[in-house]
């Protein structure tokens, strides 16, 4: 049994300065019986969780520990990032790469499937692991991005004229420092038929103190339009220091969206969904996707049905302006698009 990490006191106080990103990143919560002991699950069984892991460890951010409920199995934080024993069985239907994105790869490290934009994987890392991710079993070590990958992925982009815009993925593209991402994106800056730069991250929400002023800065010198889609499951996850984070953000000029995956437990209740809505739009975060989920093997027992999931779409028309519904989406791994349902 590994030695349990050092308790952080488990309190928010928004006058307190904020911890830095990477002091933040070396305290994530990796150990079974720490989460316990932090969140006080007396019944918990760290031995179980453990097991439960598999090839997908733990690893929670305390700023997003600070929000889940003490002594509260069901909270629905936690349930987004507590290994459950069902993710060992293998369920038919679900797969290790539900999209195929191994077929979408011209260079390694580079996805292009839908036309006029490209996705990059600029890492493997992550500041949370999401239980659900599909992307848990994504071999990364094979696409890691070294320098002359890199090069690759950049004469690439800079020889097709029809792409438009550059999305920076991963794992999750702000664990990679601002010294880094501000040369890419320089490189990028120079290629005339870019218009736009797209960031697909979670970290403004895990981790907020990463939105520094080394990060606005970048964000600010890009002559691109950046996007970034920040990825919010439940009102929950968004506090004053998250809000604070978003602020800035769009203080930098970037346009803020939001995707969710819809999750069994978690976020599958109408009122929840428009709760979400509504605080995402008093943070200026326009929801954009409610996502089915990726069958993805280890996470069938988020999925939601296609029924429900339109029953609960219909109750977030009826209540929120439609600017605040999210459009309700499957990706289909062959298609050229997402699928609306
Ligand atoms: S942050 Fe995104 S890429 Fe990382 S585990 Fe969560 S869903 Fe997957």
């Amino acid at each position: 049994m590994s030695e349990p990490e050092i308790l952080f006191p488990l309190s928010f106080d928004s006058a307190s300065p904020r911890t830095p990103w990477k002091a933040e990143m070396a305290s994530l919560v990796r150990d079974p019986q720490t989460l316990c002991a932090l969140l006080g699950l007396q019944g918990a069984d760290a031995e179980e969780i453990r097991r439960a892991c598999g090839d997908f460890p733990l690893r929670v951010p305390r700023p997003y520990l600070n929000r889940i409920t003490r002594g509260d199995p069901q909270d629905p934080l936690l349930l987004q990032v507590l290994p459950q024993l069902q993710e060992l069985t293998e369920t038919p239907g679900y797969s290790a790469d539900p999209l195929d994105e191994a077929q979408f790869t011209p260079v390694p490290g580079l996805l292009h499937k839908y036309q006029g934009r490209v996705l990059v994987v600029l890492n493997g890392n992550c500041a949370i692991h999401c239980r659900y991710c599909f992307r848990r079993h994504f071999p990364y070590k094979e696409h890691q991005i070294g320098k002359a990958h890199w090069q690759r992925i950049v004469d690439y982009i800079a020889a097709d004229t029809s792409i438009r815009e550059v999305i920076f993925s991963g794992g999750d593209p702000l664990t990679v420092t601002d010294s880094a991402l501000a040369e890419k994106v320089r490189q990028l800056d120079a290629i005339a038929h870019l218009k736009r730069l797209r960031l697909h991250t979670r970290v403004p929400v895990m981790i907020p103190s990463r939105i520094n002023d080394d990060c606005l800065a970048w964000l600010r010198a890009t002559r691109l339009q950046v996007v970034c889609v920040i990825h919010a499951n439940h009102a929950n996850e968004i506090d004053a220091e998250v809000l604070q984070a978003l602020d800035q953000l769009r203080g930098a000029g970037v346009t803020l969206l939001n995707q969710t995956v819809l999750l069994r437990g978690v976020n599958d209740a109408a009122e929840t969904l428009i709760r979400l809505s509504e605080t995402l739009s008093e943070a200026g975060v326009m929801p954009y996707y409610l996502h089915q989920l990726d069958a993805v093997q280890g996470a069938a027992h988020f999925a939601v049905s296609d029924a429900q999931a339109a029953q609960l779409m219909q109750a977030l028309r009826a209540s929120l302006p439609g600017y605040l519904v999210p459009r309700l989406v499957r990706e289909d791994a062959h298609s050229p698009n997402k699928t609306p349902l």
